[in-house]
């Protein structure tokens, strides 16, 4: 191989860091060569070039300036790829032969740590996940950002797995390598995830400390091999790492990815925006830390009654006291991010300026502390009892640094007068001397009478007295040492001044070195607050998300839920959290929901449009608002607490995975009846829908009749299979709803109020008609209708009780009828049965020979036939 030295260089490390793109410095910029620089340059939109490498071919390159790299390794690691950046790690200068070069940092998507690859209010997860055995994978993530990592055990297989993952901000995956390929495509392709492989054969020491609450062997390894990842990318030590926090899954709600994604918690189903979702509508922090805590209590809903309540009293002591809470909403606003402020400390790449921001949120806290005392409820007083406003490190950033620091920590002007002696020292001796110095120029003035003397500096004569050529002749013969000669004046110094010199620049020098070591100094001090600072960023957020609990439901007249012990649900004048706020000319129509132990099942039936979905759904949203601690939107609420919510909603093919609807629905349908408990709730919207109609009803029958003997938790089932209605008859826990559509002068009318009892048969045929099809066209309908229903009622999956079956006597005489009574009752729409009757009755049958009489029937079976 001929290539040169540096490109040998090159390839050694690339061959280290194949799934990054290297980042390779060489002078002012990152260069790329090969592959690499390839798809760099068709990523980043920038000239793709080559250089000579010894080979015999030209070497592909292409380059950004070191200075401006940052925008665009952000692009390439929002697209997902991870970038290796590769620094000279000894002098050019002195190096011999190609200058060493390492790799000293990984940006990857799940470990990005600068502030403008993150989005304030979400955090950016790195998981890892292990496989254990059956259905038993060991999960974790990490927020590299703010230092916080979850591990815990996932029983439910690979979609249980697909379900953590689903909608929260996970952007990177590592598992070791021989993880399932199958899985890993998938989180690649569909979930649009970047995974990455470690050897487990060769992890890194994890700190003690990381581990130290995890026992769980598995669970300790999924930990290690997040960390492990970690290490190798970031190649330091991680100090605002907190302890790995095990999450006991049945300790939460459970929400499968389909409901995650049916409900549109955190973001809109069809254009996956926070637009439309219930996170939308919730939202009312002030600070960054608030909004992704609220985002984390959504997704995971409580079950215990007794942190429901609490956390519902502490938003009720929020709602009650209206003034409080308004100073408390300002009062945060001037909060930063703490949460993440402590991972920059940590990385140690905090500047003057975040160390201010630390001090500005700091002096607001004891501001915070004394307004949740003003409140009447003990439990916000008690949230004010927890908070600890860290005054040793105000005291030191107050202190230490000055109140508009510059953003480079190596120039000096950061340290405020007071805090250090020896810089205070320094600062006297260099502005002293500049009072020397301005005071020599008014003296030489005066000896002189040069009014146009002055001193200048430069960095490469330092002080020097400049006098103009037209005034040189004023000058004292051997009262200056000439130094330098301009076109128009001349360059003098004094030893005096020379000395002074020395004394300022010595000054200065050893102020901007000690003022560099005192902030450093200050940061190490201020990391050792690392936890305090992390616990004050808990109880804010905290604090942030109740207050906007309960902003919201005073705004949107929300109210307190009570949890009863006897599974009852009852709720009053229910409404859908999102869709009232997003209705604009219309108001919603309130409804009330029951489901009580004896009919836990309720069957919904009404036409297209008129609101079942809607209800199904308010339910849902309003179960979880109520275990994650906030009011709901209803005049009154008791609600029991629900383990799981299975939804099968929504006619959309399954974009995720790209499989048919009606596969998507039988597995949601599966997922709810293998795993939901007497304490779920199951909302099935239309299921079935996805096939034929006989296939489709048989299927939603017996998968009623399933949850109804084997489940029995509460469950709504909305279909638009009319025949289902009289299930109620024969399964004694199944109640029949509907959703009222009125005739109103002549017009169908959608009054979205739920009813007792099964809808009229027809609805489908009102829409049509609200839809405005022609008169006609609708009374024909009508008459098909009857006849299929007759006609199809033998034919029906079996039930004992179908809903009045007509006659066969009486079938017979209405399709009787229909063909003799034609002259006089038939529409205009029936023209071509009437036409055909009338050919047939008109026809001189002993006229026509056999073979016109074939094509005569020929023509009629033609035309039969077309009217299906
Ligand atoms: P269905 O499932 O019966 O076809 P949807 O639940 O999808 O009907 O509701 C259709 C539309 O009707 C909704 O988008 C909403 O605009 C309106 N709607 C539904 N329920 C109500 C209600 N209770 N009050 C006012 N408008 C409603
Ligand atoms: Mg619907």
């Amino acid at each position: 191989m001929g290539y040169t030295p540096m490109i040998q260089q090159y390839l050694k490390i690339k061959a280290e860091y194949q799934d990054c793109f290297l980042f390779f410095r060489l002078g002012d910029f990152y260069e790329l060569f090969f592959e690499d620089a390839q798809r760099a340059a068709r990523e980043l939109e920038i000239t793709l070039t080559s250089r000579d490498g010894g080979s015999k071919d030209r070497i592909p390159m292409c380059g950004v300036p070191y200075h401006s790299a940052e925008n665009y390794i952000k692009t390439l690691v929002e697209r997902g790829y991870k970038v290796a950046i590769c620094e000279q790690v000894e002098d050019p200068k002195t190096a011999k032969g190609v200058v060493k070069r390492e790799v000293i940092q990984l940006i990857t998507p799940g470990t990005v740590m600068e502030g403008t690859m993150l989005q304030d209010t979400e955090n950016n997860y790195l998981a890892s996940i292990h496989y254990v055995e059956n259905d038993y994978f060991a999960f974790a993530y990490t927020d590299m950002s703010t230092g916080e990592t979850s591990v815990m055990r996932i029983t439910r297989g690979w979609n249980g797995v697909l379900s953590e993952i689903y909608n929260r901000p996970i952007k990177e995956v590592v598992v070791e390598s021989g993880f399932n390929e199958a899985y890993i495509k998938e989180l690649q392709d569909k979930m649009k995830i970047t995974v990455s492989l470690v050897d487990a054969s060769k992890l890194s020491t994890v700190p003690n400390s990381f581990l130290e609450e995890i026992e769980d062997k598995a669970l300790r390894h999924t930990c290690m091999i997040l960390y492990d990842y970690i290490h190798t990318t970031q190649k330091r030590t991680i100090e605002h790492l907190k302890n790995a926090q095990y999450i006991e899954l049945n300790e939460y709600m459970l929400l499968d990815m389909f409901s995650k994604r049916n409900l549109e918690i955190t973001s809109s189903f069809m254009r996956k925006e926070k637009y439309g979702s219930l996170l939308w509508v919730l939202d009312r922090t002030v600070t960054a830390m608030g909004a992704r805590k609220l985002k984390k209590w959504l997704e995971r809903p409580l079950l215990s009654k007794e942190s429901i309540e609490s956390r519902l009293e502490k938003t009720e002591g929020f709602y009650e006291d209206f003034m409080q809470r308004q100073e408390i909403r300002e009062a945060l606003q001037s909060i930063y991010d703490l949460e993440r402020l402590t991972g920059r400390v940590a990385f140690g790449n905090v500047n003057a300026r975040d160390l201010i921001q630390l001090k500005n949120s700091l002096q607001k806290i004891p501001i915070i502390k004394q307004l949740l005392m003003q409140f009447s409820k003990k439990e916000i007083q008690e949230l004010s009892k927890q908070i600890n406003p860290l005054p040793e490190l105000l005291d030191l950033l107050e202190r230490s640094i000055m109140d508009d620091p510059p953003v480079s920590i190596t120039e000096g002007n950061i340290i405020k007068s007071g805090y250090n002696k020896e810089l205070d020292t320094y600062r006297d001796a260099s502005t002293n001397g500049k009072k020397w110095i301005a005071n020599l120029e008014q003296k030489e003035r005066e000896a002189t009478n040069i009014r146009s003397l002055k001193i200048g500096f430069n960095k490469v004569f330092g002080y020097y007295i400049e006098i103009t050529k037209a005034n040189l002749h004023l000058v004292p013969e051997g009262r200056y040492e000439r130094k330098q000669t301009l076109t128009n004046a001349e360059r003098f110094i004094t030893e005096e001044l020379k000395e002074k010199e020395t004394i300022i620049l010595e000054a200065e020098n050893n102020m901007i070195d000690l003022e560099y070591q005192l902030f450093l100094d200050i940061r190490e001090q201020t990391k050792r607050f690392i936890p305090y600072v992390q616990n004050l960023a808990s109880i804010i957020s905290e604090i942030d998300v109740l207050q906007s609990f309960a902003t919201v439901s005073e705004e949107n007249d929300y109210v307190r839920p009570t949890f009863s012990n006897n599974d009852t649900l009852y709720l009053e004048e229910s409404r859908h959290p999102v869709i009232e706020k997003v209705m604009d000319s219309q108001e919603f129509v309130p409804n009330t929901i029951e489901m009580d132990n004896k009919q836990p099942i309720l069957l919904i039936t009404g036409p297209n449009m008129s609101g079942k979905s809607t209800y199904m759904r308010q339910l849902a949203l309003t179960v979880l608002m109520g275990q994650i601690g906030c009011f709901v939107p209803a005049k009154k609420a008791k609600l029991s607490i629900v383990d799981q919510i299975f939804t099968r909603i929504g006619a959309a093919d399954d974009l995720v995975s790209g499989q048919s609807t009606f596969m998507v629905e039988m597995l949601e349908a599966n997922n709810a009846i293998s795993h939901a408990t007497k304490n779920s709730l199951i909302l099935f919207d239309e299921l079935g829908r996805g096939t034929s109609t006989y296939d489709g009803m048989a299927l939603a029958q017996a998968i009623i009749e399933h949850i109804h003997e084997h489940i029995g938790c509460k469950t709504i089932f909305s279909t638009h299979y009319h025949e289902l209605t009289s299930l109620e008859k024969t399964l004694s826990r199944l109640k029949n709803i509907h959703v009222r559509a009125e005739k109103i002068n002549g017009k169908v009318v959608f009054l979205h109020q739920v009813r007792e009892g099964a809808a009229d048969e027809s609805y489908g045929i009102h829409v049509a008609e609200l839809a405005g099809l022609p008169e006609d066209l609708i009374q024909r309908a009508s008459i098909i209708l009857e006849r299929l229903e007759n006609g199809s009622s033998k034919n029906d999956p079996p039930t004992e009780t179908k809903a009045d079956p007509k006659s066969v006597e009486q079938v017979d005489a209405e399709q009787l009828t229909f063909f003799v009574d034609n002259k006089e009752n038939l529409p205009s729409s029936n023209q071509k049965e009437s036409e055909i009757i009338k050919t047939i009755s008109n026809l001189d049958i002993l006229e026509m020979t056999p073979m016109q009489a074939l094509n005569c029937l020929y023509e009629l079976n033609k035309q039969a036939k077309k009217k299906g």
